[in-house]
């Protein structure tokens, strides 16, 4: 292209140099029409060029600028990779802690949990030789695990620490220590790596709260990417991992030790208690037995003494003098009082050991009631007392009748006995709904009975020891007749008192 416009600039000058010899100035006018247009031809050409070459240093610029915008990106992605390699590295060193804490937490020995420290794991934190050892004292090391080493450097490696007194530094400062043999000038730890063959490891004392435990040392064989501070914060967190475990596995075994002894004691106990169970229940029945056996016995002389003693009194055998008529007087109403504790005892007896059966059915309140009043009505009156009965609107209570009859009348009784002349006695009846059941409360204004006898009051032949109580006759075995009756119903029986003020007792029958 070029060469033809040299031509044509050629051609043109040296037409315009002809013409300006030979030809007429026409001729000459045209020729320097041509020049000037193939010198404007020219220019604009060059100018052409000119900004062609203005574009070429703008794209070398632009290509110079991209060349080193590509350096960069390929520099920083170096150094991505290089961090998403030390992340990734990190990442399943943590994953394996996460793993390797799963698995400590159900061992339960020091030297189990001490064992599972293996081969992956180590790689997983990025190392290629570990030693992990039990420390039975400052001065003693016995290595659990051994992952890249051989049996003899181990006990190399553990004779030096120990007699270069490095076990003692590291379980007394237990935090780990990055080792490298191109920057520590510490002789003992540069023969230390020697001795593992490796030019990086980290060091550290495995401490938990009961004192030091045991010492780990993990070491690298290639250098690689050089992170003291991660390396020092992973082997941290791994000690930290062993120290929690042996704790909890301490804490594991002290809680299943005493939950063995405890279930042991609680055996034991249980044994005891069904063997004194089952001697109570043969206690308790030869006891009934025996009670029984005797009353029965007791019954037939004493029915013989008050026959023979009324007969004496009749006049049969003749006349008898006061004082004699007194006397048997007096025998006939000890005999009937030995007759009724007899009664009673045979009663507590038969109850206990179901020879009696309480025969429930429907009793109509008011006409069980009038019975009973009948019966206490003299006593009543001997003593001028108040008494009165509220029965809420009950009709009926289901009982035997017969007995019931005698724990209401016994317990009537004994208001009557204990209340001074004019005093009130009152019966209450009130259903419950709720618990399905009648409550009756006999509230008398009486004596009282004091706190610590409460407790022993339905015990056989217990008779409060105040001077009121002494000065009444009782045989302390009416109460516990109406305890066993009224548990013979499925009821209960309980007592509040008020020393001095009055007591109230209180009785509970099951409706259903
Ligand atoms: P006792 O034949 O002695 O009355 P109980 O078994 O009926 O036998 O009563 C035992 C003891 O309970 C009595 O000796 C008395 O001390 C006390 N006691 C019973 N009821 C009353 C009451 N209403 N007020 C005061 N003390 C009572």
């Amino acid at each position: 292209m070029s060469m033809t416009l040299l031509a044509i600039w050629i051609t043109a000058l040296l037409t315009t140099i002809l013409l300006t010899l030979w030809i007429d100035w026409k001729t000459r006018l045209l020729g320097l029409f041509v020049l000037f247009g193939s010198l404007t031809y020219l220019a604009a050409k060059a100018e052409h060029y000119r900004r062609q070459l203005t574009s070429l240093h703008r794209l070398q610029n632009a290509y110079d600028q991209l060349d080193r915008q590509a350096k960069l990106i390929i520099r920083t992605d170096i150094e991505l990779h290089r961090t998403q390699e030390e992340l990734d590295r990190r990442l399943s060193s943590l994953l394996s802690l996460h793993q390797l804490g799963r698995q400590l937490r159900v061992s339960l020995r020091p030297e189990e949990i001490f064992s599972k420290l293996d081969a992956a794991t180590v790689t997983n934190f990025g190392f290629s030789k570990s030693l992990l050892g039990l420390c039975p004292s400052l001065n003693d090391l016995e290595w659990c695990t051994c992952l890249g080493v051989t049996p003899e450097t181990s006990a190399n490696i553990r004779t030096y620490l120990i007699e270069k007194h490095l076990l003692k530094n590291i379980l007394t400062n237990p935090a780990p220590t990055f080792l490298d043999i191109s920057s520590t000038t510490h002789p003992l730890q540069r023969q230390l790596l020697e001795l593992l063959g490796v030019p990086t490891a980290v060091i550290a004392g495995v401490v938990p709260h009961a004192g030091p435990l045991g010492c780990l040392l993990l070491g690298r064989t290639h250098r690689g990417l050089i992170q003291p501070r991660a390396d020092e914060e992973l082997v941290a967190i791994l000690t930290n991992q062993l120290a929690i475990a042996v704790e909890n596995s301490a804490l594991y075994e002290e809680t299943w030790l005493s939950q063995r002894k405890l279930e042991h004691k609680v055996q034991e106990r249980t044994h005891e208690l069904a063997a004194a169970n089952t001697a109570l229940v043969r206690l308790n029945k030869a006891k009934s037995d025996f009670v029984s056996a005797v009353s029965h016995e007791l019954r037939t002389p004493l029915a013989a003494i008050k026959g023979y003693a009324s007969l004496l009194n009749s006049g049969q055998y003749g006349a008898l003098a006061k004082p004699q008529q007194e006397r048997l007087a007096k025998i006939e109403k000890h005999a009937d009082l030995l007759t009724k504790l007899i009664n009673n005892l045979l009663d507590i007896a038969r109850i206990e050991s179901g020879r009696i059966t309480m025969q429930r059915q429907w009793i109509p309140v008011e006409e069980f009631l009038t019975t009973i009043h009948e019966v206490i009505q003299p006593q009543l009156e001997a003593k001028h007392l108040h008494y009165d009965t509220d029965i809420d609107g009950i009709t009926q209570i289901l009982g035997d009748s017969q007995q019931l009859q005698r724990v209401f009348v016994n317990l009537l009784s004994n208001a009557i006995k204990y209340t001074p002349e004019r005093g009130h006695i009152r019966m209450r009846w009130q259903r419950d709904l709720e618990q399905k059941c009648l409550r009756a409360a006999i509230t008398d204004t009486g004596c009282g009975i004091p706190p610590e006898d409460l407790p022993k009051l339905f015990q056989e032949f217990y008779r409060a020891n105040d001077p009121v109580n002494q000065q009444i006759r009782g045989t302390g075995l009416g109460l516990v007749l109406a305890k066993r009756i009224i548990e013979a119903h499925n009821g209960q029986i309980g007592v509040e008192s008020h020393p001095g003020k009055g007591s109230t007792f209180l009785v509970t029958l099951p409706m259903e």
